[in-house]
């Protein structure tokens, strides 16, 4: 893979640290060859960002935080300033209020199911948006989401709600960009252990029950989503536009508990 996105330029949203399901992404597509511009999220993320940027060979690191329509213009002016044209951008953002994410959906206050639609659902739309105006060549727009929004998972609540809102938005932009040859594709991740999904209730536990369910009976690291996330980023998807594809150690497939599974 070594030349795969050799000559391409992407936008990499929502790394925080080096266990960031953005970093996996990073890494593969550095590796294949593909120039890197990052951007995070408020000044205490720019110390940890900045030198994982480096490493890769990026020095192109600059603030964004989606909930602000002003700050989403800045950053792809500065963009368009340095590039001009864009192959591919990465959002690997979500957010909800973490003490929401534990007891009953039912419960789920109105200013955080706002929040939560805003931050993890329309903040992609808001950058495919600005995307769109950079991909003059096509191009290749991907989003992160969870197997929350098919079933009900525990805990997940609104984001579950969210994730389906945006699959769903993916789909609708798949359509309206697909005559410039801009792809929109999501993956859907199973359980990894990040910043985010640490204020998720019980995550350790329903990290084991993927790993002791799931068809691979493990489960899947951020390299993985990296390596899958090359695929739809690169030619090799050129075909493929509209998809959610799981990279959950197959866990998606299943209907009940294996037998083999051990108590937890
Ligand atoms: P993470 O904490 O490393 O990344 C989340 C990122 O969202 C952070 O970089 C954070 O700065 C950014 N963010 C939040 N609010 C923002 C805002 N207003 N503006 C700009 N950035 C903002 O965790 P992660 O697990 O790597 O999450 C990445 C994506 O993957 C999320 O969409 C998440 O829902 C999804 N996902 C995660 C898992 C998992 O198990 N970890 C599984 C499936 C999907």
């Amino acid at each position: 893979t070594s030349q795969l996105m050799q000559g391409k330029r992407g936008l990499i949203m929502g790394l925080a640290n080096d266990k960031s399901i953005a970093w996996g992404i990073a890494k593969a597509c550095a590796e294949a060859g593909a120039e890197l511009a990052f951007s995070y999220q408020g000044e205490a993320l720019q110390k940890r960002v900045g030198p994982l940027a480096q490493s890769l060979g990026s020095d192109t690191v600059l603030p964004c935080d989606v909930g602000d329509e002003a700050s989403i213009d800045a950053l792809f002016a500065a963009l368009e300033a340095k590039w001009g044209k864009l192959d591919f951008v990465v959002h690997a953002i979500g957010f909800s209020d973490k003490n929401e994410l534990r007891g009953r959906y039912v419960d789920t206050s109105r200013s955080n199911f706002l929040m939560s639609m805003d931050i993890s659902v329309y903040s992609f739309t808001a950058v495919v948006q600005r995307a769109e105006k950079m991909m003059t060549d096509g191009g290749s727009c991907l989003t992160l989401t969870y197997y929350g929004a098919e079933k009900v998972m525990p805990h997940y609540n609104v984001m579950g709600v969210a994730k389906a809102a945006l699959e769903a938005s993916v789909r609708y932009l798949a359509e309206d960009l697909g005559k410039k040859n801009i792809r929109v594709n999501a993956i859907s991740a199973g359980t990894i252990k990040t910043l985010a999904a640490s204020g998720i209730g019980d995550f350790r536990y329903i990290m084991k029950w993927n790993e002791y369910n799931s068809p691979l009976r493990r489960t899947v690291t951020q390299d993985e989503v990296g390596k899958s996330s090359l695929y739809l980023l690169s030619d090799l998807a050129s075909a493929v536009t509209g998809e959610v594809l799981h990279v959950d150690a197959g866990y998606h497939v299943v209907g009940m508990k294996a037998v083999d599974a051990p108590d937890i």
